[in-house]
């Protein structure tokens, strides 16, 4: 009877407003049973050991590959984006589900730790534990990538997964956790609860959930976050970003133009680590301007991206480049470039670095332009965000593009190419400021899934110092003074 109320919702095709799927709001209680279907996952999961979660990932691994067409449709139905994108991205997330697989045993397995001087009557052991359940909170832009960067490791680390889908991608989230179940089918180690905003609300709230992983608005994380603090359950937090591109005056201004328009306009900017400020140095302004403006005119809305995901954000969109076009210099399109669903490209140059197109993330194909005196300067104003999750430099100049690189606030700096660092999975994936906390992807992912166990066993006790017990004489702490006096007592200036 339960069931047959269950309240549904739809989710639609952003470009043709089609039903793509229905899929039940889950309840308080829906998400309760889950939470504890997972933590009996979670014992199991964590009781076939490093091996087998090995093997059964990298079966998971091969059945998606298998359903890649079939998964990219999804995604494209449910997103807009093309469907070359979306295989693009569910590429990226078979190679970091690969790397998750292949790495968690070394990674997070036992090994000894020296144990020093004082302690050289003890043998030391530290190792990686299974948090239990880990709860994810997805978006709807990379509904495959972007999740998997946080279930993929999670599982690896030896977790069980309650993914709670963005309500605009219900349908791929399904799809993800069912073809787990394909590999792993005795028992629910990667569940599935669909719904709106509430649903991902009470996972967060579950005392069961060990850690959430959200990734989504700086606003919504601060709920989440709330939420979680009521039960102490700490939480990894992707949030947005609004990434700076940095063209030097030694750049390949062809290639920097290449890139710079993909990192803005692909997935409609649809992307938190897409570029949205870009600072260009004085010396090739105008060269560089004139190889984007001229590449710029030939991307397309609707041909060479979807249209916009969210219907919502097209006011912010709109907000912004009714903005930026008044207080700055448009070069290409304006206000008429907002033809819902579609957002065709806009660049607009000199656009006051206190408005809102260049302080508020604007998650569409636009971007701002600025001319600045070198390339310390458009450092410091990439810096000046209260975002920080990743960015640009175009130099061909190693050594200073690596310098540059390095200064960048942000978690992550993609050197002559754009956000080449989200394919290696080695690489940790995460920001700072409003762009969040916590990694996903590469050893740090995997440890962020993880607590650390420490051991330390005395092998023998050691004649004269026994320094933990009452019995413990002032010959005893006398010896500890000499001792430590030899190790630590001398001064190097
Ligand atoms: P949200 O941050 O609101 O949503 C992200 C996820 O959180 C979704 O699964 C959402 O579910 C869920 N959620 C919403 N409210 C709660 C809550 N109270 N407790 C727990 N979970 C909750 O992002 P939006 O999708 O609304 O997008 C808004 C903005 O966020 C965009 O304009 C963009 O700037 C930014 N964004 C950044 C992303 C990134 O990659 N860093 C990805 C997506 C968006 P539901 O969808 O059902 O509401």
């Amino acid at each position: 009877m339960a069931a047959m109320t269950t309240l549904t919702f739809d989710s639609l095709n952003p470009a043709t407003g089609q039903v793509v799927g229905s899929h039940p709001q889950q309840s308080a209680e829906a998400v309760h049973e889950a939470v504890g279907r997972a933590e009996e996952a979670a014992a199991w999961w964590a009781g076939i050991g490093p091996a087998e979660r090995r093997r059964r990932l990298l079966d998971y691994k091969a059945v998606i590959t298998r359903d890649l067409r079939e998964l990219a449709r999804l995604v494209h139905e449910e997103t807009g984006k093309p469907v070359g994108d979306a295989t693009l991205e569910i590429v990226l997330a078979i190679t970091h589900l690969d790397w998750a697989a292949k790495h968690a045993q070394k990674v997070l397995g036992r090994r000894r730790v020296a144990t020093g001087m004082i302690g050289m009557n003890l043998s030391a052991t530290l190792e990686y534990l299974p948090l239990g359940v880990v709860g994810v909170i997805g978006p709807w832009n990379y509904p495959v990538f972007t999740p998997m960067g946080s279930i993929a490791y999670a599982l690896a680390a030896g977790n069980a997964v309650v993914f709670k889908p963005s309500e605009l991608t219900p349908g791929v989230g399904v799809r993800l956790a069912e073809l787990f179940a394909e590999s792993v089918p005795e028992q629910p180690v990667f569940q599935t609860v669909t719904g709106l905003g509430e649903t991902g609300a009470f996972l967060a709230k579950d005392p069961r959930v060990k850690k959430i992983a959200f990734t989504g608005s700086t606003a919504t994380a601060k709920r989440v976050m709330a939420a979680c603090a009521e039960n102490l359950t700490p939480i990894v937090a992707e949030c947005g970003g609004k990434d700076a591109f940095i063209v030097d005056s030694d750049a390949d201004l062809p290639a920097a133009a290449e890139a710079c328009l993909w990192g803005a306009m692909s997935n409609a900017g649809q992307t938190c680590v897409g570029v949205e400020r870009v600072y260009v140095v004085d010396a090739v302004y105008e060269p560089f301007m004139r190889e984007l403006t001229e590449r710029v005119a030939r991307v397309k809305a609707g041909e060479h991206y979807g249209p916009i995901t969210m219907p919502g954000q097209l006011d912010i969109i709109r907000r912004h480049i009714d903005d930026a076009t008044k207080t700055g210099k448009i070069v290409t399109g304006g206000p008429e470039s907002v033809r819902a669903p579609y957002v065709d490209p806009v660049v607009v140059e000199d656009v006051p670095e206190d408005s809102p197109a260049v302080r508020e993330e604007t998650f569409g194909p636009t971007i701002t332009v600025r001319r600045t005196r070198d390339a310390q300067e458009a450092l410091n104003l990439a810096n000046a965000s209260a975002y920080g999750l990743a960015g640009t430099i175009f130099s061909r100049n190693a050594r200073r593009a690596m310098e540059l690189a390095r200064a960048m606030r942000t978690g992550m700096t993609a050197i002559n190419s754009v956000i080449s660092f989200a394919g290696v999975p080695a690489l940790p994936f995460g920001g700072v400021g409003d762009s969040g906390f916590g990694r996903i992807h590469g050893a740090d992912g995997l440890r962020e899934f993880a607590r650390p166990k420490a051991v330390s066993r005395q092998r023998f006790a050691l004649p004269g110092m026994n320094l933990t017990s009452f019995s413990r004489g002032q010959e005893e702490l006398d010896r500890l003074i000499r001792l430590v006096t030899f190790l630590h007592g001398r001064r190097k200036r």
